[in-house]
């Protein structure tokens, strides 16, 4: 799932950066507004967490052109403490949710992961397909007969992407989207490594390779 950060704070936007690349996000991370509109113009952006005060402009009126173009992804915005006239500002510009600064990280991720699955139609933190079920919040799969696996960030983020579009087949480069971000360039090879390390868990009938297309996970195999 790609997400776009839009945040000057060069210390506070490492930080997040990482912990959100850890829980499963590819993060493209811009300091501009302009940049922020240029990305989410060309690229397939899922979310986006925005910081109001940029150097070159406003997230407001970034977010105010996004929504005019037609970008709809769910949007959680960082304010300054108590500014609540920017609350209120943002939430009529069309941002989902706000977080006023300074925040606990912890609190992000959950209110991230609430305005996606608002997004996505879902009340629960999981999702389930078949006899799998994939658990958001401590990126564990479970198996019906009761088996569990942690999953790296890395695993997670490729089977959360298989599993949120059952029967849909992806090709290496849309998977590749979905784990890498613009910097990163991997080979083809890595998507077959982990494709065949996510078969081991879940077995090789589960993600079906369609030759010359891609990838599809199938639920009801067992
Ligand atoms: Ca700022």
């Amino acid at each position: 799932m790609r997400l776009l950060l839009v945040e000057d704070d060069i210390l506070l936007a490492d930080a997040l950066s990482t912990k959100l690349k850890r829980v499963g996000y590819s993060v493209e991370w811009t300091t501009s507004a302009s940049e922020a509109l240029a990305l989410a113009a060309q690229e397939d952006i899922h979310a986006s967490v925005l910081d109001l005060g940029l150097p070159d402009g406003s997230g407001l009126q970034v977010l105010e052109k996004w929504r005019a173009n037609g970008l709809n992804f769910p949007v959680l915005i960082l304010t300054a403490r108590g500014d609540w006239q920017d609350k209120v500002a943002g939430l009529k510009a069309g941002a989902d949710d706000y977080l006023a600064k300074p925040f606990q990280t912890e609190e992000l991720l959950a209110r991230l992961n609430a305005i996606i699955r608002r997004y996505q139609g879902r009340s629960l933190a999981t999702i389930e397909v078949g006899r799998f079920t994939l658990d958001e919040d401590r990126q564990v799969l479970q198996i019906m007969d009761g088996e569990e696996y942690s999953l790296t960030g890395t695993e997670y983020r490729l089977l959360r992407c298989l599993m949120d579009h059952p029967g849909q087949v992806f090709s290496k480069n849309q998977l590749k989207e979905q784990l890498y971000n613009l910097q990163e360039n991997p080979g083809d090879n890595v998507i077959e490594a982990y494709i065949l390390r996510l078969r081991k868990i879940v077995g090789a009938k589960t993600i079906v390779t369609r030759r010359g297309q891609g990838y599809t996970f199938i639920g009801q195999a067992t």
